[in-house]
């Protein structure tokens, strides 16, 4: 039987609509650092608010950070669900898996925009479905959704293939970036595009083809 997994101690405060004063987040840092807190899981996008003083060049540079590329085009960020830090129904580990994909593909180029999102059950926290591919842990491995997207005409991404390891997710995300570098044009989402070339021809050229 398999041993039933720690859920660790957390303590994840509603902020509403997600603002909070710089001030009041670093009292609450400093309070839950000295609770013993050693890294926090933020869901989304963290934004701190300039208003009037804009950064410099130098400043941008020295920041620890880059800035969100969400602005253009390319892969976005990868989306994950909260398994591992916040839940522990997760079959697999989604969170090494989620940052092993935003280092690898994070950023990178293309003339299309390109979602990725985990979730580490079928409960879908992360809403992987509506995302160009999404990653659903299961108990035996990783199921792969591929086409979905939200915006203004949404869809949900079709059932593509059962993989069983995270070398094989990897393998096939950097594929489909491969497909949407030599295909993908401006404006378009990979549903779209895969409609268009044919599914066939999208799974010959990421290794998946049909039988
Ligand atoms: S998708 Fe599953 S593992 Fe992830 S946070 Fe939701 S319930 Fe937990």
């Amino acid at each position: 039987m398999t041993p039933k997994k720690e859920k660790p101690e957390i303590y994840a405060p509603h902020i509403p609509a997600g603002v909070i004063e710089t001030r009041r987040l670093r009292e609450l840092l400093d309070l839950l650092e000295k609770r013993g807190a050693k890294e926090a899981k933020i869901t989304g996008e963290l934004i701190f608010v300039l208003g009037e003083k804009p950064l410099s060049a130098g400043e941008k540079d020295s920041l620890p950070y880059a800035a969100s590329r969400y602005e253009i085009p390319g892969v976005r960020g990868i989306k994950v669900c909260s398994a591992t830090t916040f839940c522990n129904r997760n079959h697999q580990d989604v969170l090494s898996l989620a940052l092993e994909l935003d280092k690898k593909f994070y950023g990178a180029e293309l003339l299309m925009k390109l979602t990725v999102g985990l979730s580490g059950c079928a409960r879908s926290c992360s809403e992987p479905a509506t995302k160009d591919i999404g990653v659903m842990a299961q108990p035996q491995g990783y199921k792969i959704l591929i086409g979905g997207n939200a915006g203004i005409n949404p869809s949900i991404g079709k059932e593509f293939a059962t993989l069983k390891t995270q070398e094989e997710v990897v393998r096939l995300v950097e594929r489909v970036v491969d497909f949407c570098k030599a295909h993908g044009r401006k404006m378009v989402r990979l549903g779209k595009l895969i409609e268009e070339k044919g599914e066939d021809f999208f799974r010959e050229h990421v290794g998946y083809p049909s039988h």
